[in-house]
């Protein structure tokens, strides 16, 4: 089926790259027609310390990033246009323009507006934790979880897109506890403090991941596993490699060769185990 379209909602400029780039990639790759909204400008992100100096074309530099890195996984870029916020109690977060203090229905119909244009049948944003309880990623959860079941009612936004489209299936990206653990052990060993970590050491590692059962796709990404980390590397501002790039490449290979999902429309029972978001939707 050469019809077959996607739609991943991130909060900012890496969350395509370092989160789900393999996924990305595999579907670009099998001829999905592949979009990814980011809804932010990146620019109270942390930087590496060589880019400090350049925090006022922030936003920029990481836009520049972040059209080389979509180039590399083959897929289609859309610019929510927000400005980010920053970690929790982040100076940054009082900013009346931060995404996390936009009104949520206004967000909320920008991603309607998208969906009902591209018609996706598959839509993936981030679960309800962040992944790393960022609260750009949790206001980028509740929002697209609105837009996804907003976006194919006519009495919603009925002036917003061509017409009323209802996407089949809500993913949420997700990490394992499982390799969590994993991670929070090699930090230990190597002295290193897991419930702080971060250039702010304010995110602490322990708190993160899904327990298995919840991760209804896992989906194997090895053969993309180079793209991804191709696209990672254009994200030079923000180190450029994802936070476990000090790792072997052997070991980062095998511990990063799968990424998870929750489904969360329609409702997947625990223990449900997809290999492939599209799964049985050419039948349906
Ligand atoms: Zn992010």
């Amino acid at each position: 089926m050469s019809d077959r379209r996607l739609l991943a909602v991130l909060a900012h400029p890496d969350d395509e790259s370092f989160g789900i780039g393999g996924t990305l990639a595999r579907y670009a790759a099998e001829g999905v027609d592949v979009h990814v909204a980011i809804a932010t400008d990146g620019a109270a992100g942390s930087v590496v310390a060589d880019y400090e100096e350049q925090r006022e074309r922030l936003a920029e530099v990481r836009r520049q990033e972040l059209e080389a890195a979509v180039a590399v996984l083959g897929v289609r870029l859309h610019m929510l246009g927000y400005r980010d916020s920053g970690y929790i109690d982040d100076p940054a977060n009082l900013h009346p323009e931060a995404f996390i203090n936009a009104d949520r229905e206004e967000v909320a119909g920008r991603i309607v507006g998208l969906i009902r244009t591209l018609r996706p049948q598959v839509v993936i944003t981030h679960d309800e934790t962040g992944g790393y309880y960022h609260p750009d990623h949790i206001m980028a959860w509740d929002v697209t979880t609105r837009a996804f079941h907003a976006a194919g009612d006519p009495e919603q936004y009925p002036h917003l897109g061509p017409a009323p489209y209802q996407p089949m299936r809500l993913y949420y990206s997700s990490l394992p506890r499982r390799w969590i653990k994993v991670f929070t052990t090699i930090m230990r060993l190597r002295g290193q403090d897991p419930s702080r970590i971060g250039r702010n050491e304010d995110i602490d590692m322990t708190r993160l991941g899904q327990p298995l059962s919840r991760l209804h796709a896992r989906l194997n990404i090895f053969p993309y596993w180079e793209k991804k980390r191709e696209a990672s590397s254009h994200h030079q501002s923000q180190g450029g490699g994802g936070f476990a790039s000090s790792l072997p490449t052997w070991f980062q290979k095998r511990l990063f060769s799968m990424e998870y999902f929750i489904r969360a429309y329609p409702p997947a029972p625990d223990g449900t185990i997809e290999r492939d978001l599209f799964q049985g939707i050419d039948e349906q």
